[in-house]
């Protein structure tokens, strides 16, 4: 794969480059719609090195925008797929990814896209796919969810997202930071924050603090989980208020008046102190207090 032409396409990143399309498109840029656009061909580099791209590999892009990180995508990967819900990008993106035949855009909400679909469609010839974008703010979280929560076959998820969501998402059990979703994103990867990034490398800036953030799919999660959705009903009920204590939540959630007297016994045989807070305990220990607390509950009918 390569370029069509001859010549080297000009990268869309510069700021210069970037204003010159939004103007001759008579272009204007949606808040609601998470779009700040970047405008440093460094970052884009970081992110695209992070992914480990090679021609033998597929890319999934949420958010094209004007195409910038598409291009440096299309540089490196053997097929790549971008899907955009905004419609009065596309004439944008035919003119900037027109020098790259091996990449498609989608149009569409990534969040309503069957995306199984889409991998049998675009990815049947590539080794592994990883998603690799500048997502949306307004729906970081949905959208990883969703990647994770199918089990599509990806090898990597490189995503640039708020700071705040980052820390959250690679946060170890014992501070503030760590939460469902810390838990939820360590189940089926292991994340690493790869950069912090300035609001001077977007337009417009947005007014939160930036992070990539690279999320290597695993095999299989770190624990023995019998009942997944059970699993992850513990957890969200461990976190109802912070505050709480774990037996005041789980009592809250699964025990009644009556049979509460129960859970400090479960709690115990699972190894876990009941004064513990939520968010001390590892993934392990949830693991063992879900397989517990299942078998207490399915006693009690
Ligand atoms: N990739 C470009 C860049 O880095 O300059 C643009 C990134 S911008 C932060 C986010 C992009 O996601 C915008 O182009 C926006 O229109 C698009 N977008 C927002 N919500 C979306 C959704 N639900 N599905 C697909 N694309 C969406």
């Amino acid at each position: 794969y390569g370029q069509r032409s001859g010549q080297a396409a000009e990268d869309i990143a510069s700021p210069k480059r970037t204003k010159e399309l939004i103007q001759k498109y008579g272009f204007t840029l949606k808040k609601s719609l998470g779009q700040n656009f970047l405008i440093d061909q460094n970052i884009l580099t970081k992110i695209v090195a992070a992914a480990e791209l090679d021609s033998g590999k597929g890319a999934l892009e949420i958010g094209p925008g004007i195409g910038a990180l598409t291009q440096q995508l299309a540089k490196t990967a053997g097929r790549v797929v971008a899907v955009e819900i905004d419609q009065r990008l596309l004439p944008m993106l035919k003119e900037t990814l027109e020098p790259y035949p091996h990449v498609s855009v989608v149009h569409g909400d990534v969040l309503k896209t069957d995306l199984r679909e889409l991998f049998e469609t675009h990815f049947r010839d590539v080794s592994k796919v990883s998603v690799v974008a500048n997502l949306p703010y307004y729906v970081t979280t949905p959208i990883v969810m969703k990647l994770l929560e199918e089990k599509l076959p990806l090898e990597h998820i490189v995503v640039m997202i708020q700071k705040e969501v980052a820390d959250r998402m690679a946060a170890k059990p014992g501070g503030k930071d760590y939460g469902s979703l810390s838990i939820a994103v360590q189940y089926y990867c292991e994340p690493e924050v790869v950069t912090i990034v300035p609001h001077t490398v977007f337009i417009p800036q947005p007014n939160v603090d930036s992070a990539v953030i690279k999320l290597k799919v695993r095999e299989r999660p770190p624990v023995e989980v019998e009942d997944e959705s059970f699993f992850f009903d513990v957890v969200q009920a461990s976190f109802v208020q912070r505050r709480k204590t774990i037996y005041n939540n789980l009592a809250a959630r699964y025990f009644t008046k009556e049979t509460k007297g129960q859970l400090e016994g479960i709690l115990r045989n699972a190894g876990i102190e009941p004064s513990r807070r939520g968010e001390t305990l590892s993934i392990e220990e949830y693991s063992v207090l879900s397989r517990h607390l299942a078998a207490a509950l399915k006693r009690n009918g």
